[in-house]
């Protein structure tokens, strides 16, 4: 998965997600990256949010809308990635299965966070780019 957040200098949220899709898949699966709210959801008055991973237990939590919201409830963008990432442990055996999530809230703070670790991301800010491993459950 390709997923993007972006944030203008007036605050404008936007973001974008593509995708092969999984190796081997069923003909015909659609994943979480073209369904809003699963792979991608962005509300211009919080924040926005991406995921990548195995797109059927993203779209089970409703993953991207679900750290939307609990940055609408106050969480900065890294614990509401955490906890929409411990939505789907607390479910789920998890030692062979990865998720991760993005986030950017309107003041600009980002959050990263994965089940497994490895997942690297690249954030953009003050004209400089920088490659980052997100959090991880088993780092
Ligand atoms: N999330 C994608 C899917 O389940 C897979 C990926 O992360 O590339 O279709």
């Amino acid at each position: 998965t390709i997923g993007m957040l972006a944030i203008d200098s007036k605050g404008n949220i936007s973001g974008a997600c593509t995708t092969s899709g999984l190796a081997y898949k069923m003909n015909g699966r659609v994943g979480d990256s073209p369904i809003i709210g699963a792979g991608l959801f962005v509300d211009n008055e919080i924040g926005g949010a991406c995921a990548t991973g195995l797109g059927e237990l993203v779209m089970r939590t409703c993953g991207s809308f679900l750290v939307v919201e609990l940055m609408r409830q106050g969480r900065t963008p890294q614990q509401a990635c955490e906890e929409a990432a411990r939505r789907i442990t607390s479910k789920q055996a998890y030692k062979d299965i990865q998720v991760g999530f993005l986030a950017v809230n309107k003041q600009g703070q980002h959050g990263a966070y994965s089940i497994q670790p490895g997942f690297n991301f690249t954030l953009y800010q003050d004209k400089t780019n920088r490659v980052l491993e997100a959090g991880s459950f088993l780092k």
